[in-house]
């Protein structure tokens, strides 16, 4: 592919709770394909996060100051696709990791077309050294003391190495223990 299509503008919406190298590496394969991406980060009524709204926005500035065409926005109290109609946006993008991710990303995206019919989902596949990473299981390993540096931007390491108390008394929101 030679140049990204200019004319298409892209959201990425997502919790970003925080934001990890497999959301990096989604955002950079969607970069070579669309000309415009707006990287949504979601309030998340039904989840309790670590970081608030603001910093996790920052995270995500932060990590993709370098990529052309990337924009970081909020989200509170509104639909995705409410904001896709504003912004111009036809396109969502989700990323797909394993077998376990399908059936609420299909689920999400016929409720999306639903609501707008204008928006298609497009869904992406990171590298294989990412499939299996998660924000909750960067989460669990860095409440207990595990070294993160290569699953997280070097500021989201140093950042979740002073939360260590409150990821224990938050939970992660994931299925491991690696304290098992
Ligand atoms: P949500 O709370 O909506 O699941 P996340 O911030 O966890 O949002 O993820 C946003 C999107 O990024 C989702 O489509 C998710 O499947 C995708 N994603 C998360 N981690 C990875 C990864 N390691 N590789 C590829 N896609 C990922």
């Amino acid at each position: 592919m030679d140049k990204p299509a200019p004319h298409i503008t892209a959201v990425y919406p997502g919790t970003f709770d925080p934001i990890t190298n497999g959301h990096i590496d989604i955002i950079r394969r969607a970069s070579k394909i669309f000309g415009r991406i707006i990287v949504v980060v979601a309030e998340a009524i039904h989840k309790n996060t670590l970081f608030s709204l603001e910093d996790r926005a920052k995270f995500v500035k932060q990590a993709t100051s370098d990529l052309n065409g990337v924009e970081v926005k909020t989200l509170s109290n509104r639909l995705l696709v409410d904001f896709c109609r504003e912004v111009g946006a036809t396109v969502i993008i989700r990323g797909l990791r394993a077998v376990s991710d399908f059936e609420y990303e299909f689920k999400m995206s016929w409720v999306n077309r639903r609501l707008y019919p204008g928006v298609e989902t497009v869904f992406l596949v990171p590298s294989e050294e990412y499939a299996y990473l998660a924000s909750s299981l960067v989460k669990e390993i860095a409440s207990l003391g595990g070294d993160v540096k290569a699953l997280v931007p070097a500021a989201v390491a140093k950042a979740l190495g002073g939360y260590k108390a409150k990821i224990r008394e938050q939970g992660t929101g994931g299925d491991f223990d690696q304290s098992l």
